[in-house]
């Protein structure tokens, strides 16, 4: 436990501008100079304590951005505005036109996206591999490829990545490994597994509370720093910013983030177990007859769980739709994407966040058209949850 991120993150003290527990929020786009020598030197480098614009840092985010990187085991962190920002972000900084990608095919549909229909126009382009298939990853790279990118956890299988073996691949090839941490903040880090840059959604786990859009790039010193050069910076110059306000909102959740994963992990894994005995075909890590569950155990912080996202299959997408509906009709919870909530969330991937996935690919990589993906809420009495679940699978009449 000496590492634990949830102790770093208690242990980084920041006051307001009066003693205040919280720090001040400041409210400011720009920032004043004493001196035209100090204002030229900031447009040069950083400088300890000293600000420019908010669009370069803000004080506010700031702190958001140490404790991203608390939570990473990362040297520093840039905040964003969006999870995607924070991919597009990454990617566009280390790669030029005529560089490729290697990334694994189960990715958010978003990023699936950006990869696949997006960069190409920039001449970036990418080859999808199962990310399992070591062996596979090995022999796509050419003297073009510049990043191995993966979800630590991926969406919507929940198949684990075995980074430190990714780690190695990219080090000999003098690759950058990117792992996208959305689904499993605190239970897995990345960087400590030998990542190079790990990328955030904020929007899910990490704010936790359904109101807000955010990203994070948690890496080196140097790699932040880089994106935000005011010359060549893309965080800088494609201009994703976090406000002051929102980040001081999304750093008072991030500070709760240790209580909630433990919660979500707890409920997840009642829910998977019911699900399975019931007969169903379940995707949870923490099942042992997940094909990367001993993987899974090896590489995680026990503390926290096997997080909060359990997928299965409706077979068919008609059922799949049904039986959502009805889950919400019994307070289940919300039929609606996203996850991290307090509340229950589920989805079909295969028809919204996956949807950008052509369905021949869907079908190669083992998207079956009736999964639904489900994110456990927080409830204190997930008995009384799975009660009302099994009778809304049996009312549609999956059991
Ligand atoms: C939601 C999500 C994203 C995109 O994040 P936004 O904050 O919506 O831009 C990226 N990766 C994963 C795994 C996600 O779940």
């Amino acid at each position: 436990m000496k590492d634990d991120p949830a102790m770093k993150i208690q242990d980084y003290w920041v006051f307001g501008e009066y003693g205040g527990v919280n720090p001040s929020i400041e409210d400011a786009s720009t920032f004043t100079f004493l001196s035209a020598e100090k204002m030229q030197e900031l447009f040069e480098h950083e400088v300890e304590g000293c600000f420019l614009y908010s669009r370069h840092l803000n004080p506010t985010v700031h702190y958001l951005a140490q404790s991203m990187a608390l939570l990473e085991g990362t040297e520093y962190a840039q905040i964003t505005a969006s999870g995607m920002a924070a991919i597009s972000c990454a990617i566009l900084q280390i790669c030029s036109s005529g560089d490729e990608i290697i990334s694994s095919r189960t990715i958010y549909g978003g990023t699936y996206a950006l990869l696949k229909n997006y960069l190409p126009k920039f001449d970036i382009n990418t080859t999808f591999v199962n990310i399992l298939d070591l062996d596979a990853v090995k022999s796509k790279i050419t003297p073009k490829t510049k990043i191995i990118y993966t979800e630590s956890i991926s969406n919507p299988l929940l198949e684990v990545a075995n980074i430190p073996e990714l780690s190695k691949i990219a080090k000999e090839n003098n690759l950058t490994l990117i792992v996208d941490n959305t689904f499993s903040p605190m239970i897995l880090q990345p960087h400590k597994l030998g990542a190079d840059i790990v990328v955030h959604s904020l929007t899910k786990f990490i704010n936790g509370a359904s109101d807000c859009v955010g990203g994070a790039i948690c890496a080196t010193h140097d790699f932040v720093t880089s994106l935000k050069d005011v010359h060549n910076g893309s965080a800088m110059l494609l201009g994703p910013t976090m406000d002051s306000i929102r980040a001081a909102g999304i750093l008072k959740n991030l500070r709760t983030l240790h209580i909630r994963m433990k919660q979500h992990s707890h409920n997840a894994m009642f829910i998977a177990t019911k699900l399975k005995e019931l007969g169903f075909r379940v995707f949870y890590p923490g099942l042992e007859i997940h094909p990367q569950h001993e993987l899974m155990k090896r590489l995680m912080n026990r503390d926290y769980g096997f997080g909060g996202m359990v997928t299965f299959d409706c077979k068919t997408p008609e059922k799949a739709n049904e039986l959502m509906l009805k889950m919400q009709e019994n307070k289940v919870g919300y039929f609606a994407v996203s996850l991290g909530f307090y509340k229950t969330l589920f989805s079909a991937p295969g028809l919204s966040t996956s949807s950008e996935i052509p369905p021949e690919e869907q079908q190669q990589i083992g998207l079956s058209p009736g999964l639904v993906r489900m994110s456990i809420g927080l409830d204190n009495d997930i008995e009384i949850t799975w009660e009302r679940m099994l009778k809304s699978i049996k009312e549609v009449g999956l059991a």
